[in-house]
């Protein structure tokens, strides 16, 4: 199956399958080496991280080769089945190093692990663990478990865990910018998605310590958090006695005001839940980034309700006239799913004419495939041809195409904000990084600048995907500035 995505950085194709390496906590030793890939979303990699903190405090060193491991463990995802293939896969790799190592003890996480539960044992003999997203905590348990010889599973979901106190490493970063999860599972029921079944019930964290996990990585030279939930602006928290109560706005606002040189931005905003309080908040602080990332799935009314968004076409489009009317300069991405059940060419075509009302920056496009257990494998047919889905495909991926380019060109000439993220993947001579409205930016490396510090680019070509440019000084009338200047 063919899943085509322009990219940002929530699903990045280009982590899939990337090993975690981090430094071994001292005195904690047990010589043990650890090795831990991850598939699918941000929330995955987030996770990981979690998992990699827990076990270092078990005295587990990470390593970047499989093939020398005790314990190899791969985070999965369910999301699409290729997304599954892919981990099954991966899987036969491994039968080769627990060949030559019996000892080695080989673990499924993750959205996979709660989804098949036991069965992962019957189907794939060389999985010792299986454990489900909110059961981290129980790995050290279960890892004596398979080390005194049994097979082990812990795939109970938790309606309060969200793993507030335990501090993620994070050492596969370049330092800059960091994912901090706000939230955990889902109550949307959308009827293609797994994730309500693969993740539980939605709990949001507390925000002291999610203000406490931003402020840490700002002092220690992070410069951008993105804010992770299945959907952010449901994310509600109250203290016990109900005193006090904070929303997704009032979050926004209090990590906004952690310092104006930390960039925030979030993911993932749901059509019917998004309010003009929290685009107030976003246009309120110059540091919330100028983007949001809003799945339309489907521009037709009909299909919308049988994939049970809750929302119709109308709703959508007074979401977007919204967001132009309030915060103009905003960048807007989405997610497309072509051959829905039952959809017919004309319900397509609105899906079409929306992407034209709208015209994304970037889009996720992707053909429906049909997930075991969810409404819709219970309730209808998937029953659009693949090569149909297929073309529907094709045909807004190109439409993409020219949207996303028209989007970058209507950049040229103007200055761009940019956190210079590193150099850029193709030559050590230009810097990366990404605009406010999270377009990718590159231009001639200056000694004077390093990642991490501001810069103002002209953005003076473009291709799709990328603005290219040079940096510009500031213009102190307007009291903008590089990071040099000490100036914002
Ligand atoms: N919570 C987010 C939301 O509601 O927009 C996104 C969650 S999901 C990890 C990311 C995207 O995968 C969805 O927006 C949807 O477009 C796509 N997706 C989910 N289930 C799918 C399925 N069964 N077939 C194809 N695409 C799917
Ligand atoms: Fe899945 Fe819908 Fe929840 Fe997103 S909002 S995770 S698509 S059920």
């Amino acid at each position: 199956m063919m899943d085509l995505v322009i990219p940002d950085k929530v699903h990045d194709e280009s982590r899939q399958g990337e090993a975690l390496l981090l430094t071994p906590v001292e005195g904690k030793n047990n010589g043990r080496k650890l090795y831990i890939e991850s598939y699918g979303c941000a929330m995955n990699f987030s996770d990981s991280e979690i998992v990699a903190s827990i076990l270092a405090e078990q005295g587990f060193e990470t390593t970047g080769d499989y093939t020398n491991a005790d314990v190899i463990f791969i985070n999965t995802c369910s999301i699409r089945e290729n997304a599954e293939t892919r981990v099954r896969n991966r899987l036969k790799e491994f039968k080769e190093a627990k060949r030559k190592n019996p000892g080695m003890v080989v673990g499924v996480l993750g959205c996979m692990a709660e989804r098949l539960k036991a069965k992962f044992l019957e189907e794939e003999k060389l999985v010792d663990v299986v454990v489900g997203p909110d059961a981290y905590r129980d790995l050290p348990n279960l890892i004596d478990q398979v080390d005194g010889g049994q097979k082990a599973v812990n795939v109970l979901l938790s309606r309060e865990e969200t793993y507030a106190d335990i501090s993620p490493v994070r050492l596969n970063s370049n330092g800059i910018n960091a994912f901090v999860s706000i939230m955990r599972g889902c109550d949307n029921m959308c009827s293609f998605c797994v994730v309500p079944f693969t993740r539980g019930r939605e709990r949001s964290r507390d925000p002291f310590s999610i203000v406490k996990e931003c402020t840490d990585l700002f002092n220690s030279g992070y410069r951008e958090v993105t804010l992770l939930g299945q959907n952010v602006d449901s994310y509600k928290w109250a203290s016990e006695d109900e005193t006090e109560r904070v929303n997704f706005a009032n979050l926004l606002e209090r990590v906004a005001l952690i310092n104006p040189d930390l960039r925030v931005r979030f993911s993932t905003s749901h059509p019917k839940d998004i309010t003009d309080e929290v685009l107030y908040a976003i246009t309120k602080h110059d540091n919330v980034c100028n983007y949001i990332h809003l799945p339309v799935q489907s521009g037709n009314s009909r299909v919308l309700e049988l994939m049970n968004r809750t929302y119709d076409r109308e709703w959508y489009i007074n979401r977007i006239d919204a967001i132009r009317r309030i915060i103009p300069e905003c960048a807007i991405s989405t997610d497309v799913i072509t051959g829905f059940c039952s959809e017919t060419d004309e319900e397509h075509k609105e899906t079409v004419s929306m992407m034209e009302y709208v015209k994304y920056d970037f889009a996720y496009m992707f053909m429906y495939s049909e997930r075991p257990g969810t409404l819709a494998a219970k309730r209808y047919a998937d029953d659009i041809p693949e090569a149909v889905k297929a073309a529907r495909l094709t045909e807004i991926v190109a439409l993409q195409q020219q949207h996303s380019y028209s989007r970058m060109l209507a950049q040229l000439g103007k200055v761009q904000k940019v956190l210079i993220e590193g150099f850029s993947k193709k030559s050590k001579n230009d810097y990366a990084g990404r605009s406010d409205q999270n377009a990718m930016v590159v231009f001639p490396v200056d000694e004077r600048y390093k990642p991490g510090m501001y810069v103002n680019v002209l953005a003076e070509r473009c291709t799709t995907a990328t603005l290219m440019g040079t940096i510009v000084p500031p213009d102190p009338l307007k009291g903008e500035g590089n990071s040099l200047t000490g100036l914002k």
